[in-house]
């Protein structure tokens, strides 16, 4: 565990077969506080929202669809 926050949702239990989703590595653009890969995605190519869970398309590498999602 490295950030202890409010953020602290995104291990679901219940009847759902998210898998745990893990942050980026190595950025530390705030947009990433936002959105991240589930583990077994070890390239991270396929972004999660985490305030939705949507699955959200990079739209070739800027975050700009990324901010698009939060609005
Ligand atoms: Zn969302």
């Amino acid at each position: 565990m490295m950030d202890r926050s409010d953020e602290e949702v995104l291990e679901t239990g219940g009847d759902h077969d998210d898998e745990e989703i893990v942050s980026k590595k190595g950025v530390v653009s705030v947009v990433w506080r936002f959105f991240s890969f589930k583990k077994s995605d070890v390239d991270q190519t396929t972004i999660y929202c985490k305030c939705c869970r949507a699955k959200v398309v990079d739209g070739g590498g800027n975050t700009g669809n990324l901010l698009h999602h939060l609005n």
